[in-house]
């Protein structure tokens, strides 16, 4: 692994952590989304930057999102209220 890579993976985990905070604060403090959007522009940056440095495949992530949607419609009755009714 090179500088930039294990560069990357550090801010990856900084951007993931302050996605989390900003998470909280809107439930403890009801704060406005614009952080929460600005943090996620900061990680989707840093998604794109792994892309183009081969360390992240968009298809394989896009994969794992769809999969990720099908499982929520499977068991979330919050998010899919009418999913399971026949
Ligand atoms: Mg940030």
């Amino acid at each position: 692994m090179n500088n930039a890579q294990e560069e990357l993976l550090i801010i990856l985990m900084e951007e993931c952590a302050e996605v989390a905070q900003e998470c909280s604060k809107i439930l403890r403090f009801g704060n406005d989304h614009d952080k929460l959007e600005k943090e996620l522009g900061d990680l989707q940056c840093i998604i794109d930057m792994m892309h183009h440095r081969d360390m992240v495949s968009f298809n394989n992530i896009f994969d794992a999102a769809d999969a990720k949607y099908h499982k929520l419609k499977d068991f979330s009755t919050h998010l899919f209220p009418n999913s399971n009714e026949e």
